[in-house]
């Protein structure tokens, strides 16, 4: 086991240890979700303090200590901080939801390779996105980390019938199913709606980079839409409240 680890990392969560030292747990880019302990950064003199605060990108140097097996940081590099996300509460509930989400459902192996920089570019996005902007950065991470984990439903073809649902076409998202069924197999019963338009943004982003998707824009109505459904996809895959969510901060 290689002792030292040096790491691109994003911090998730930190907790204080005391009065003196900072618990973190961080997305790392090759080793998966790691623990580590920052002695010292709970005091203000610590070059460490003020630096493990959620969101911020690091090059970390983190020592695995066999004794106490765990992780301590050794130093930091600072890649990149996120004073938009720190400063303004709807986005710092976002960065929030994505960090619980990937605590909640990361699988490990080599999930981390395509994880950790969808996080980075949402965060980066996010970071300046004005408020019309915030929804869709919201939608192209769950819609790419559907699409990572496997749960992404298919939008070109009725989940029932299996007919294609054609550019044009409006759609239903079944909940109980978790699945998208087209207008002639909509049952009476009361379901989201997807307009045609947010079939065309999620068919057309997709294929995009993050930062170019984020130049395509949305009408607002089919934006909440997409992020009710979405949200919705997510909690039935968590299963149990998420936190941000069960508190209606996103
Ligand atoms: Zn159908």
């Amino acid at each position: 086991m290689n002792r030292n680890l040096r790491t691109d990392s994003i911090i998730l969560k930190s907790r204080r240890i005391g009065e003196l030292h900072k618990g973190i747990t961080i997305l790392t880019k090759s080793y998966g979700i790691i623990d580590a302990i920052a002695y010292g950064a709970g005091k203000g003199k610590s070059k460490l303090s003020g630096m493990v605060d959620p969101f911020s990108l690091l090059y970390m140097y983190l020592y695995y200590n066999p004794v106490n097996d765990n992780y301590k940081v050794s130093d930091i590099e600072q890649r990149r901080i996120f004073p938009g996300i720190r400063s303004e509460l709807p986005k710092f509930y976002i960065a929030s939801f994505w960090s619980e989400l990937i605590l909640k459902t990361f699988s490990g192996g080599g999930e981390s390779e395509i994880i950790y920089p969808l996080l980075a570019e949402s965060l980066t996005e996010l970071n300046t996105a004005v408020k019309e902007k915030q929804t869709l950065i919201l939608i192209q991470f769950i819609w790419r980390y559907l699409g990572i984990s496997g749960f992404r439903p298919d939008i070109e073809h009725c989940g029932r019938c299996d007919s294609m649902i054609s550019v044009s076409e409006s759609a239903w998202f079944d909940e109980r199913e978790n699945q998208i069924i087209c207008n002639k197999c909509k049952p009476d019963m009361k379901m989201l709606k997807i307009s045609f338009g947010g079939l065309k943004y999620l068919r057309h982003t997709v294929k995009l980079d993050l930062n170019k998707s984020m130049k395509i824009g949305l009408d607002s109505k089919s934006a909440e839409t997409l992020k009710r459904i979405l949200l919705v996809i997510i909690q039935g895959i968590v299963e149990y409240p998420l936190n941000t969510l069960k508190n209606g901060l996103i």
